[in-house]
């Protein structure tokens, strides 16, 4: 199936409206059980092994709260600055749907357990932009469906689906932005850049993996243009489900080119769902979007309402970790590196690697350096994450150790790294197998230097006429004679201590 969708360049497009923004971010709670039943949320089981009557939504079936999804909303809203409600409610969204049983899904309606926050984001060179929450509420999640006997798994051209409930009533929580103005051009950029702060604020409190890849966590974007100086918002597109970093900035993108190509052609965009598509980085058209009236929503009679005491909120407002941009501020005054060195450790996905080799034991520096240099080199050509890499952060840890003990050089490190990243075991059994270690014996070292100055009397006789830049050549003679294995430093020390030359 080949759709072309008419659009105009991004420039163009720009030039002629202001986009305007919603970010829906749905996340899987971790929790071990799911948000109204005693079910176990443990990945990977059998189809149907993690169901009761109550998720199953059998007659007379009962729900109860989950606890600690609760406390989880509560320091998620507390997070992002937002008010916590002091009563609430859960609501019935009534819809059709085969992966939802109980033909409901209990979720909050007008009366959100968090409202009225924000988060303050980073953008590629700095600066920072703050995004407006309008709300953080619970609900649960659906099964899933498996569309069988056709080409492409998708409903279309199946013989049959297959359902699996395992993952009906999962806790969710889902954070609504208000409508993101005023980013203009940059406006992918800062739904990329929010969602990533949303990841990693998520992580640091530890109430969700969040990991995108495996469906933790998903954004829906939407999307309106409006001409420039026009108050009122034009209406909005909502791709939904959209499950990398980079595919949130690349829908919004398109989003942007393919409502700027409607609009000057003189139609209209009717409010609709779309799919984003990773290959082509294009959307197709969903379903017509239902409005809030057609769900018919109602409070939940089966469920108490919520009334986090004032006393709780502040319990866990208090036992907040530190947020992952004042670390970041932090981490960036105490190695002093700029704001443009601490993006790119971030999107290297290296910041927690890098922490967690300076807590094995690395100095800072240290643990930058190998994380930002081989490693990340290392990692982009075989196309995997960093945290992917067969090398863990303690093995990073202990490279730097061996250099800074002076055990290896640079050059032998890397050839460490190489090993264990290749299977060879242990940084100290690479070590170990494949000879690795700077030849610090003093007299095989002056062997080579004097073997070197012999082979080389044109250069040794420079360097005693005073120039000392040439000792560079023979320095690396020996440092070939020896296979690298050699202290670069302390060899011209001794070429030049034979020479009888001082360095300055
Ligand atoms: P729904 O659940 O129907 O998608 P919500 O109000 O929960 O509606 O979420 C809509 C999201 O889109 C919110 O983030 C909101 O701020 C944003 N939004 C609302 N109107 C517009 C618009 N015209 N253009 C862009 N974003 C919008
Ligand atoms: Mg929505
Ligand atoms: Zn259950």
């Amino acid at each position: 199936m080949t759709t072309t969708t008419d659009l105009v360049s991004y420039e163009d497009a720009l030039a002629s409206y202001d986009p305007v923004m919603g970010l829906e971010v749905h996340v899987e709670l971790g929790t071990k059980t799911k948000m109204f039943c005693g079910c176990s949320t443990e990945l990977g089981a059998e189809p149907n092994s993690q169901t009761c009557p109550t998720c199953l939504g059998m007659p007379g079936a009962l729900p109860v709260v989950n606890a600690i999804g609760i406390e989880s909303a509560i320091k998620i809203g507390l997070a992002l600055n937002c008010e916590i409600a002091e009563w609430c409610r859960f609501a019935r969204k009534n819809y059709f749907y085969p992966d939802m049983p109980k033909n409901f899904q209990t979720s909050q309606y007008d009366e959100p357990i968090a409202f009225d926050g924000y988060l303050d984001v980073q953008l590629e060179d700095g600066e920072t932009f703050r995004v407006q929450i309008e709300r953080a509420h619970m609900e649960e999640d659906t099964g899933k469906s498996l569309h069988v006997g056709g080409a492409t798994g998708r409903i279309h051209g199946a013989s049959h689906s297959l359902l699996d409930y395992n993952r009906a009533g999962i806790p969710l929580i889902e954070i609504v932005t208000k409508p993101i103005e005023g980013a203009g051009a940059r406006a992918p950029e800062v739904a990329r850049a929010y969602v990533r702060e949303l990841r990693e604020l998520i992580k640091a409190l530890g109430v969700s993996e969040a990991r995108m890849e495996q469906g933790q966590m998903r954004c829906d974007v939407n999307l309106s243009l409006r001409p420039h100086g026009r108050e009122k918002f034009g209406t909005r597109s909502e791709t939904k489900n959209v499950n990398s970093l980079r595919s949130v900035e690349r829908a919004a993108r398109f989003e942007i080119q393919r409502h700027a190509a409607v609009l000057n052609g003189g139609g209209t965009i009717i409010q609709e769902t779309r799919h984003f598509h990773e290959d082509t980085g294009s959307t197709t058209s969903g379903r017509v979007k239902e409005e809030a009236e057609d769900y018919r929503y109602f409070p939940e009679p089966d469920l108490v309402p919520i009334a986090p005491s004032r006393a709780w909120v502040e319990e866990i407002r208090s036992g907040l970790p530190e947020l992952p941009l004042a670390r970041r501020n932090r981490l960036l005054a105490e190695w002093g590196i700029s704001a443009a060195d601490m993006q790119s450790i971030l999107n290297a996905g290296a910041l927690d690697l890098i922490l967690a080799s300076i807590d094995a034991g690395a100095d800072a520096a240290s643990a930058r350096k190998w994380w930002m240099g081989e490693l990340a080199r290392s990692a982009n050509e075989s196309g995997v994450p960093l945290d992917g890499l067969a090398i863990t952060p303690e093995q990073v840890a202990r490279v730097t150790e061996l250099v800074s003990k002076g055990d290896l050089n640079d050059k032998l490190a890397r050839q460490v790294i190489e090993g264990v990243l290749a299977g060879e075991g242990t940084p100290d059994e690479v070590v170990e197998k494949r000879g690795l270690k700077v030849v610090s014996d003093e007299g095989a070292l002056t062997t080579a230097v004097e073997e070197a100055i012999a082979g080389n009397p044109g250069i040794a006789d420079k360097i005693r006429g005073g120039k000392v830049a040439a000792a560079g050549a023979l320095v690396g003679a020996v440092m070939k004679a020896t296979r690298g294995q050699a202290d670069a430093a302390r060899v011209k020390e001794l070429i030049l201590e034979k020479l009888g030359v001082s360095e300055g």
